[in-house]
C-alpha cells in the first residue's frame, strides 16, 4: 500500500472509474493546523479508504495520533491520545471527463473536490481533530492544581499562603488578643 505524506489526494483517475473502484492509502499526516494546541505533536498515522460512487467519493479514514494540551488545573502538558474515526462523500466540482462544472449538492466546502480533482482532507480531520480535545484535561485526577495567590504548584509541596488566613476578622481577633497580652 502506498503511503502518502500530507492531506491532498488526486482523485482524477478514480473518478473516472465506474462505481464501487478502490483506493487504499497509508497515511501520515503532519500536525499543521491553524489551532495551535493540534499543533505540537507527531503526525497522525492510520489508513485511509476511498470508494467511488454516483456521487463522488466516499471517504472512510482512521487515524492514531495524539494532542498536547494544558491540565485544566496546573497547567503542564498533557499528551492525550486520540483515536479518529472519519467517514465523508466528497463531490466533484468538475466533470472529469468533460472538464465541465458540475452543480453540487453539498454545502460543505470542506467536502468538495477542486477543479484540479483535489480531495484535501485537511478540514475533515481538523474538525475531527478539535472535537477530541479535551476541555478539561488533568495530568492526574488528583492533580492539587496551583494555588491561587501565589501560583506555586501546589503538587511539588505546600506554599506559604495556605496557612495563613485571609479573613479579616481573625486578623481583629489576633489583634484583641496581643492587646490583651
Ligand atoms: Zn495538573
Ligand atoms: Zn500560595
Amino acid at each position: 500500500m502506498k503511503t502518502s505524506h500530507g492531506t491532498e489526494f488526486n482523485v482524477a483517475q478514480l473518478l473516472k472509474e465506474p462505481v464501487g473502484g478502490r483506493r487504499s492509502f497509508e497515511m501520515e499526516i503532519p500536525m499543521d493546523f491553524e489551532e495551535e494546541e493540534l499543533n505540537q505533536s507527531d503526525p497522525l498515522t492510520g489508513t485511509v479508504n476511498m470508494l467511488r460512487t454516483n456521487r463522488g467519493v466516499l471517504l472512510e479514514a482512521a487515524l492514531d495520533g495524539t494532542v498536547t494540551v494544558q491540565c485544566s488545573r496546573c497547567l503542564t502538558d498533557v499528551v492525550c491520545p486520540v483515536s479518529l474515526e472519519i467517514v465523508e462523500e466528497f463531490q466533484p466540482t468538475v466533470d472529469v471527463v468533460r472538464g465541465t462544472f458540475v452543480a453540487v449538492d453539498e454545502e460543505d466546502a470542506a467536502l468538495l473536490i477542486n477543479e484540479h480533482h483535489i480531495l484535501d482532507i485537511a478540514e475533515v480531520v481538523r474538525q475531527a481533530l478539535l472535537l477530541e480535545v479535551p476541555l478539561q484535561a488533568l495530568c492526574r485526577e488528583e492533580c492539587a492544581g496551583l494555588c491561587p495567590i501565589c501560583g506555586q504548584d501546589l503538587n511539588v509541596g505546600p506554599c506559604d499562603c495556605s496557612r495563613e488566613t485571609t479573613d479579616p476578622r481573625w486578623d481583629a481577633l489576633a489583634a484583641l488578643l496581643k492587646e490583651a497580652e
